[in-house]
């Protein structure tokens, strides 16, 4: 990969630079290449992805570059995901190791940060037809998909965001994803390709705001990465403005529609600012379009476009429907033919059939939705059929259909609706706690006798979308 002999060079010309930061911890480019070089040495012979599990610690970057070199890949599991989804994404890798840099209880051989140290070695690395990550995605049947992203198609998304950044005197990328969601991956290869510093926010931080604050407080942060909904909470944040923080040149936002409001609000803050929108699926390498959102865009659009195909990309709409082409391309989901073949195509170039519905007006891209029951609450994608079929699986529950509660086109909450002739709401969203993460838990319950049908037979959603 193109990416691992920038980071090798970037180790060689400034090897004592930061090239990770969380809280107190931090870790230089050398340190960064010595230890994984010993990790990658370690795993080279696995026939298997590596699973690296954890939240924000440096190892987390260690396992995952020391995957990269070693040629074989990685699967991030973060902390927040619970054990029955973990063993899920187990039967699908079948994984031969795992790095844990955190307490796990499992059968898989695990390697601990306690056998990583310093060292060099002499490692192929991941190639460009080799997959580089597989990341897990809330699927419709409860198991969730493994979209595999190759060499190639990391390396072209990585080349477009570094093409975004304009290197300032000090470098510091703040990254708001947990690793096992795509988004991370505009911060994590990004940063280190231009030589910069990654500051990780972790979730307590998220809990308690001024977490971030300090954080702010202490690095001169100079690129941005999160969803939009962390921005509108960070806006509320004191001194957060170019007054205080005059390296905050750039800003990238995916994942879910970034707001007219929201992106004026922080143009007004940061009027000297670069803000980008970009839009793409997990299945896409992260983002496959973009546009800065600058003065005149915000005063000619709203909503706001999600931008120009990006270089290696190409759009088309299919009665209504994005679908993607391009090296950008997932090669499909991890051990699921069918379901890849419902969403993959090829007809000469990779291509996915996004289920978003894409609108092109003055070359620009449009988003207007879903046109399946994929939703988006807080910056999490999740598929309501997915939540359907695990409540329904809980013990005492005939019948579940979940709606999304939404204000001005963004969902605020879940309601399920649920078939029972027993039920005790608590105990079933504690039940639902070792199943599901948390976000994905209905805030109310709503009990019914029977599930609405339409003319042809199907589950009327929209008959219990006023009924909460
Ligand atoms: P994920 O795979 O978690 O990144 O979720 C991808 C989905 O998030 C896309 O298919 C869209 O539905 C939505 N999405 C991502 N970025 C944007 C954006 N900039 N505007 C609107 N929707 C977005």
């Amino acid at each position: 990969m193109k990416f691992l002999n920038t980071f090798r060079s970037l180790v060689e010309t400034q090897p004592d630079a930061k090239a990770f930061i969380h809280r107190d911890e931090t870790m230089t480019y050398r340190v960064l290449d010595a230890l994984s070089d010993d990790l990658g040495e370690q795993i080279k012979h696995s026939k298997k992805p590596l699973i690296v599990y954890g939240h924000m610690s440096k190892w987390m970057i260690v396992g995952m570059i020391g995957a990269l070199k070693a040629g074989i890949g990685y699967v991030p599991i973060d902390v927040s995901i619970p054990k029955d989804r973990i063993e899920k994404i187990f039967e699908t890798i079948q994984p031969e190791l795992i790095f844990a840099t955190e307490q796990m209880e499992t059968d898989v051989k695990v390697i601990t940060p306690d056998d990583v140290s310093e060292s060099s070695a002499q490692l192929v690395g991941v190639q460009h037809s080799d997959v580089a990550y597989t990341i897990f995605t809330s699927g419709s049947t409860g198991m969730p998909k493994g979209v595999e992203i190759l060499g190639e198609s990391l390396d072209e998304f990585i080349d477009w965001m570094a093409s975004l950044y304009v290197r300032q005197e000090e470098n510091y990328w703040l990254n708001q994803a947990p690793l096992s969601f795509d988004l991370s991956v505009m911060a994590v290869y990004p940063a280190l390709a231009t030589g910069s510093a990654l500051v990780m926010i972790d979730k307590d931080m998220i809990k308690k705001p001024i977490g971030i604050y300090e954080t702010l407080k202490q690095y001169p942060m100079s690129a941005w990465v999160s969803t939009p909904s962390f921005m509108e909470m960070c806006l509320m944040l004191p001194e957060f403005d170019m007054a205080h923080h005059e390296n905050l040149k750039h800003f990238y936002f995916c994942g879910e529609a970034l707001k007219h409001k929201t992106a004026e609000n922080l143009k007004s803050k940061f009027n000297e600012s670069r803000i980008y929108n970009t839009y793409g699926p997990t299945e896409a390498t992260v983002a496959v379009t973009g546009i800065e959102v600058t003065d005149e865009v915000l005063s000619k659009y709203n909503p706001l476009p999600v931008g120009y195909a990006r270089p290696g990309v190409s759009l088309s709409i299919n009665d209504d429907e994005l679908h993607i082409h391009g090296k950008a391309v997932s090669i499909g989901y991890v051990n699921a033919p069918d379901k890849t073949a419902a969403q993959f195509y090829n007809n000469g170039e990779r291509s996915y059939k996004t289920g978003d519905k894409g609108r092109i007006e003055d070359g620009l891209l449009f988003i207007d939705g879903r046109i399946d029951f994929q939703i988006k609450l807080n910056g999490y994608r999740m598929e309501l059929e997915e939540i359907e079929h695990v409540i329904t699986e809980q013990q005492g529950i005939q019948g579940c259909i979940v709606t999304p509660i939404e204000k001005q086109g963004k969902v605020q909450y879940l309601v399920a609706h649920v078939i029972t002739s027993s039920f005790d709401e608590n105990e079933l969203k504690e039940q639902l706690k070792t199943v599901l993460p948390e976000y994905m838990i209905p805030r109310k319950f709503n009990v019914i006798e029977q599930l609405p049908m339409t003319a042809n037979g199907k589950v009327d959603r929209k008959a219990l979308i006023g009924e909460n």
